[in-house]
């Protein structure tokens, strides 16, 4: 069971009339794999996630680096689930998804070709290819030539000095448009009026998450969050769990209070 100080927070937390309850989706909801292909959220995770959107004053969002069409096919999320991918440059809310300038589409084809060359000279890394960019993995290679092959990618970023480069576990992104998982959070809160926002993630981007919500300018939305760890690393969340099905028991008990709290108010 979640610690008891956690429990609490869940309770204080859906006590409030709106609220929005979002979460990555990989090392949060999924466990990580090899093939980010095979990426599939744990047992009753989407199903919790669902319910809790089908509650009066409740908006879930799925909030993570993957392209929309690839959040949407893994996690099988449904309206009024609201999916915002390719760290906040996509939002399933407007299905014209991401506009790009000359420039962008232009930086995206060179950073490919640049791309392909660090692949080819580091056997076993892969591209990911993304709306606003590409991703490098290593996740699985020998880790001398997972690390060279993201120092190269990770270099390419100088060369090209308006990509966004983002680092993570055995992986780097690299994006020509870029809004960061904390300034979409604030900006959907924001835009739903919410009261508190709960948020929960494993990774580096995450992290921008837990501290845009605790800057929050709506300073009492902010005292009012609710932010979540899954899994090791130093974080700036006001909690931490485990791992991913330790994360759906967290979501099943906002499932119940919230259902309690909503039949009350
Ligand atoms: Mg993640």
């Amino acid at each position: 069971m979640p610690d008891p100080d956690l429990l609490a927070a869940v309770d204080a937390f859906a006590a409030h009339p709106g609220v929005l309850v979002a979460t990555d989706f990989d090392g949060a909801l999924a466990p990580l794999v090899l093939d980010p292909a095979d990426s599939r959220p744990v047992e009753g995770g989407m199903e919790t996630l669902a319910a809790l959107s089908d509650l009066p004053g409740t908006t879930v969002a799925l909030v993570s680096g993957r392209d929309l069409a690839a959040l949407r096919e893994l996690s099988g999320a449904t309206d009024p689930l609201v999916l915002v991918g390719s760290h906040g440059a996509e939002d399933s809310r407007r299905p014209d998804g991401l506009v790009l300038s000359d420039e962008q589409r232009a930086l995206l084809a060179t950073l490919e070709a640049d791309l392909r060359a660090v692949v080819e000279a580091h056997p076993g890394s892969r591209i990911e290819d993304k709306p606003a960019g590409r991703v490098l993995h290593t996740r699985g290679i020998d880790p001398q030539v997972g690390a060279a092959a993201l120092e190269a990618a990770a270099a390419l970023g100088e060369r090209h000095t308006s990509l966004v480069v983002t680092p993570g576990k055995e992986v780097v992104e690299l994006a020509v448009a870029h809004v960061g998982k904390g300034t979409a959070l604030v900006a959907l809160a924001e835009e739903l009026g919410v009261d508190a926002v709960f948020y929960a993630g494993d990774d580096v981007t995450d992290e921008q998450g837990f501290a845009a919500l605790a800057e929050d300018a709506d300073a009492a939305r902010a005292a009012r969050r609710l932010t979540v760890r899954v899994g090791e690393g130093e974080t700036a969340a006001q909690f931490r769990v485990p791992d991913e099905p330790a994360l759906v028991e967290v979501l099943s008990a906002l499932l119940t209070a919230r259902r309690s709290s909503t039949r009350a108010g």
